[in-house]
């Protein structure tokens, strides 16, 4: 239960196995096509938009956003929410681009408007950069208002959406949204080893107006766009290997999201931190997020209770469960991180599971046992009188 590399379904499991399929064989192609298409629907993303499927991290998917939408010398405004957000600015400053950081306190999020002053005063921008859910604080930011924002000023505006995308709802259409990215091991529950993105038709103009020198090679654009393109045909092409062993199991993924309802994902991401919450509101543990609005639905981040330190995780893995440590440098000490995104939110029994070892390893550590009321209190919220039972 740490954010990423989650839990993948069985579903999921099966199509990872067997030998490695050839980038140009018949059932590939198609499994990245219908790939390529079901990102634009769980992107809620316009019939011109474009996909891209790169080999790599999120990481990356961030690094390609940042190049192929700018060059040197241009202008950025990033919204910063934690961790990840500053690794943007350092990627744009290390291109030769301007950065003006608007940064929140840790645990909240960016006060609108100052992004509205900064985007005024500042500028002029190409770009506006926000992080939807940062996994080191768990702050969840509202896209909407920045993109419109930034649209009004013909600015375009990308979204690192690695620890949100099919959890938190998004709509790149609908809000205006030029770029929205992600990596496969986070709520899309898939291993690590792909970087997604979708990207609007003007930042794509963008991307083909360019200076010379381009973008590196591997992270541009424009140099994938043709592969993209083909894929989508049903095309065999060639630029730089896929990660063929990762695409049936990204086709089937995305499929499986599409069947149960990508609404229904996002409600069941929002169901499992309203239950896990409900537990840890009995257990004591404060959130860093300091307002339940801009508290994510994909992990919680917990401050260690009084007399509590990080070798609860431990106690926590001897009751079978994984979760993960601080990574928000001004409080890495003090608290720790419990994902909940993808497959696990469709399970109760993992989701119960989670609050039994965090509480069994608080009540190890010296502290009241409320294992049971933490367990009722969470089941209560997933529609499950006890533990055991039937799936909510
Ligand atoms: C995990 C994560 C990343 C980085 O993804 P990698 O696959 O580890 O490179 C970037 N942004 C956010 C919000 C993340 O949660």
């Amino acid at each position: 239960m740490i954010p990423g590399p989650v839990e993948v379904s069985p579903r999921v499991l099966s199509a990872l196995g067997g030998p490695p399929p050839s980038h140009l064989a018949p059932d590939l192609i198609a499994a990245f096509g219908e790939s390529l298409r079901r990102m634009r629907a769980l992107w809620r993303a316009g019939e011109d938009s474009q996909p891209f499927l790169v080999a790599g991290g999120g990481t990356l998917a961030m690094e390609m956003a940042a190049v192929s939408s700018l060059a040197p010398g241009d202008a950025a405004l990033v919204i910063s929410s934690g961790y990840f957000s500053a690794r943007f600015a350092e990627m744009l400053r290390r291109h030769g681009i301007g950065v003006r950081v608007v940064e929140a306190p840790v645990g909240e999020a960016p006060d609108l408007d100052r992004v509205v002053e900064a985007l005024d005063g500042d500028g002029p921008f190409g770009a506006l950069f926000a992080t939807h859910v940062d996994t080191s604080t768990g702050v969840r930011v509202d896209p909407r208002p920045l993109a419109a924002l930034a649209r009004e000023r013909g600015v375009l505006s990308v979204f690192d959406g690695v620890c949100a995308t099919a959890a938190e709802p998004f709509e790149m259409e609908a809000w205006g949204a030029d770029v929205y990215l992600t990596g496969s091991q986070k709520a899309l529950g898939l291993p690590p080893g792909l970087a997604l993105m979708v990207v609007s038709p003007r930042a794509l103009e963008a991307s083909a107006a360019l200076p010379s020198p381009r973008p590196p090679l591997y992270l541009d654009w424009q140099a994938w766009l043709p592969i993209m393109k083909a894929y989508e045909e049903g095309r065999p092409s060639y630029f730089s290997t896929p990660a063929t062993s990762l695409i049936p199991a990204l086709a089937a993924s995305l499929g499986e999201i599409l069947d149960e309802g990508l609404e229904e994902r996002w409600a069941a991401h929002a169901r499992a931190a309203r239950a896990l919450g409900a537990a840890w509101d009995v257990l004591g543990l404060e959130r860093v997020p300091v307002r339940p609005e801009i508290t994510a639905s994909t992990l919680s981040a917990l401050y260690f209770p009084a007399g509590v330190d990080a070798s609860l995780l431990a106690r926590i893995r001897e009751r079978g469960v994984i979760v993960a440590g601080g990574l928000h440098e001004a409080i890495r000490e003090r608290y720790f991180r419990i994902g909940h995104m993808g497959y696990a939110v469709t399970r109760p029994e993992m989701l119960l599971a989670t609050v039994e070892a965090v509480a069994g390893a608080l009540a190890a550590g010296g502290r009241r046992d409320a294992t049971e009321e933490a367990i009722a209190a969470a089941a209560g919220e997933l529609g499950r009188a006890s533990p055991g039972g039937g799936s909510a």
